[in-house]
């Protein structure tokens, strides 16, 4: 799908506010600790490329994306600094992932015997980097016997063209103010740790939460995802030990503005009943662009004030309750600022009763995608 550029509904990526997230990171990190920034699912709905682009100027040293096809796209575009592949690969692909320079996550002894059978019968021009994922307590993908342990290595240590880059974890937990299952993940890490070389190029065990709250524990990578977009991965639970700055905006205009009389329904269901002569605004946005049919009732910003959306949201439209009336063409924010008022990412999460991460990686691609970028990159602050 095209985004729909003739329609008055996009997406804002501050990118200068992505920068000044991945500089006040890096910062709290030593000089052993890098930043690999997270831009899987199109950089969480804010569009990877450009993501990219400012985190290379911003100092990261890599890229995790989650399949094969977000890595081909950041190659194809220019990107050079190493990309880790969070997920599963087919072995199959070995090629390609090696062809494309990129780094691969094993996330099991039965996929390290495949890749290393399908090896030995190519002639790769170098070997194919792979991060071994250990499953301390997250339970999705990642070795948890010490005997499959064992036998990677000795697998690894037989194949000169499977290069031992990585060795990783990932909490389950690290944005929670409860510390058990924490613990218990690192423990289990610092055991598994012994069982490989000693030196590895990257060992890391920090998403943005790790890094936030537990100093990267055992890291000298970091893989930095929802931090770097200025959202606060605890949701409301932990405070951030410093200002992160929410990068996307939504926004559109008002398409249609009318006066209703009293006691008549707005909305499919015809959920809504006015209440006295009412304003009633409608909106080029709906469900098909991201904006769930729950937000009804949730209040977006014009003139500087707050105004619900009334009755149900359609696909492609739906309706706000207006204090007075406006001219077509006003601005409306469904998220960022409007004048002096902001409505964060994290506000309509907690509406609608998920995480942040949902709200902006469920922006479709029918919005258009707006990028305001500085040349010069100075931090601000
Ligand atoms: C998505 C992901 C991250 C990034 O997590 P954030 O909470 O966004 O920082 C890090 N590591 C893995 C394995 C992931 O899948």
């Amino acid at each position: 799908m095209i985004p729909s550029i003739h329609r008055d509904s996009k997406i804002i990526v501050d990118l200068v506010a992505i920068k000044q997230n991945i500089k006040k990171e890096l910062a709290r990190l030593t000089n052993r600790q890098e930043m690999f920034a997270v831009v899987k699912a199109n950089g969480y709905g804010h569009g990877s490329i450009h993501v990219s682009k400012a985190a290379v100027e911003a100092g990261v040293s890599g890229f995790c994306v989650s399949n094969l096809d977000e890595a081909i796209e950041l190659r194809n575009n220019g990107i050079q600094l190493p990309i880790l592949i969070l997920s599963y690969v087919a072995p199959e692909y070995v090629e390609l992932m090696v062809d494309y320079d990129l780094s691969v996550t094993c996330p099991s002894l039965d996929w390290l015997i495949q890749v290393n059978r399908i090896i030995k019968q190519l002639d790769l021009a170098k070997p194919l980097a792979i991060h071994v994922k250990i499953d301390t307590g997250m339970g999705r993908i990642g070795f948890r016997s010490q005997e499959d342990m064992s036998q990677a290595m000795a697998i690894i240590d037989n194949n000169p063209d499977i290069l031992l880059e990585g060795l990783f974890t990932h909490f389950a937990t690290a944005d929670s103010v409860s510390e058990e299952h924490f613990n218990l993940q690192k423990e289990r890490f610092t055991v598994a740790r012994a069982l490989f070389p000693e030196k590895i190029r990257y060992v890391h065990t920090a998403n943005s939460a790790t890094t936030l709250w537990h100093d990267a524990w055992g890291s000298n990578m970091i893989r930095y995802g929802d931090a770097m977009y200025g959202l606060n991965p605890s949701g409301n639970e932990l405070v951030e030990p410093f200002p992160l700055k929410q990068a996307l905006s939504l926004e559109t205009t008002l398409i249609h503005v009318k006066k209703i009389e009293k006691g008549e329904k707005v909305g499919y269901g015809a959920t809504y009943e006015t209440k006295t002569n009412e304003w009633i605004g409608t909106l080029p946005i709906g469900y098909a662009d991201g904006l769930r049919r729950r937000f009804q009732g949730f209040e977006v910003l014009i003139d500087g004030q707050r105004v619900p959306i009334i009755g149900r949201v359609c696909m492609d439209q739906c309706m706000i309750k207006l204090p007075k009336s406006y001219p077509v063409g006003t601005k409306v924010t469904i998220f960022g600022t409007n004048q002096h008022q902001f409505n964060s990412i994290q506000s309509g999460a907690d509406y609608i009763g998920t995480i942040n991460y949902e709200i902006t990686c469920g922006l479709s691609d029918r919005l258009p995608r707006e990028f305001i970028d500085n040349t010069c990159g100075e931090m601000e602050g």
